[in-house]
């Protein structure tokens, strides 16, 4: 694989295309326009930025990874990707149809991901017409710097698309780990009770928002669940919520809250946004 595309710029997609540019990759990223792509290509300047502060990234790497990225608001320049990882929203029929419009479009070998937090990607495959050649590659934020990587099989990948994907996946220094394809995969789904029970306390009047991620930050987390809804983006957040609770049959353990929606409806989004849980 030399050429990786991305569709959508925003907090994923930039994170995923700084990791595959700095391994060596050309990005092709896509977004439906001019506006949210130059905005991403601030935030990955900022990104690269901080890791040079950190010492983790030199100026030279920083700068060869820069002109490996290019952005572009024409679906039709994914067309030479021997990989296209979508990062669009958390919504099954947009998935699909950008799926469909890509197996019209990209060459045979082309190898079709989603990152999806939690929608099944046998019904993202089945709009297709390679679902063999479609599977989940599920990141995790901030992308670039985050390890994990969830490889999920579809009904039909094949082993060739497996094996290729967890290729390029270690090629970009991260760990892939197999998970199957269910509601949320292994990592939301564990995800879904740390935020529940997160809400369920604030709104029994048990503990504040600031006093539950200090308590867990003190146990060892690197956030609390606050802190880290603010980061991933609460609109986000709500919607794997709806997807993986509707996905179980309304189960109960899984249920969405309330104070959840009101911060959408607020458009208190976390850092995204300037305002969440905390103001930025
Ligand atoms: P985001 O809102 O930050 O960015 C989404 C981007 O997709 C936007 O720039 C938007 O313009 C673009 N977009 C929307 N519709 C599109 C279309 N039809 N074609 C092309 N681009 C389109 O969202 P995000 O947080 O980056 O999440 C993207 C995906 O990654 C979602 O499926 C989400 O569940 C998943 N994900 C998110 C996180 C997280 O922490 N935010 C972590 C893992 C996975």
């Amino acid at each position: 694989m030399t050429t990786i595309g991305i569709i959508g710029a925003g907090t994923m997609g930039t994170g995923i295309a700084l990791s595959s540019a700095l391994a060596g990759y050309d990005v092709v990223l896509y977004d439906v326009s001019d506006g949210f792509l130059q905005r991403a290509y601030k935030n990955i300047g900022t990104m690269m930025d901080k890791s040079i502060e950190r010492g983790k990234l030199s100026h030279a790497d920083a700068n060869a990874a820069a002109v490996r990225i290019r952005t572009t608001a024409h679906f039709d320049h994914l067309k030479t990707a021997d990989l296209v990882i979508e990062a669009a929203v958390e919504n099954l029929k947009t998935k699909q149809e950008i799926f469909a419009k890509l197996s019209d479009l990209c060459l045979d070998e082309c190898i079709f991901a989603s990152n999806t937090s939690s929608l099944a990607i046998t019904a993202i495959a089945s709009a297709t017409k390679r679902p063999e050649r479609v599977l989940g590659l599920h990141f995790f934020n901030p992308a670039h710097i985050m390890k994990l990587v969830e490889i999920i099989r579809g009904q039909e990948t094949t082993d060739d698309v497996m094996y290729r994907a967890e290729g390029y996946i270690k090629q970009i220094g991260k760990t892939p780990v197999l998970a199957k394809d269910t509601p949320g995969f292994i990592v939301n789904r564990v995800a879904r009770n740390f935020y529940g029970e997160a809400f369920r306390l604030v709104s029994d009047g048990i503990a504040s928002v600031e006093q539950i991620d200090r308590l867990m930050k003190a146990n060892g987390f690197a956030m609390g669940p606050f802190e880290l809804m603010d980061l991933i983006g609460i609109d986000v957040n709500l919607a794997v919520t709806e997807s993986v609770y509707h996905q179980f049959f309304d189960e109960p353990r899984f249920r969405p809250h309330l104070l959840q929606q009101k911060m959408v409806e607020a458009n208190r989004l976390g850092k995204k946004t300037g305002r969440g849980f905390y103001n930025y």
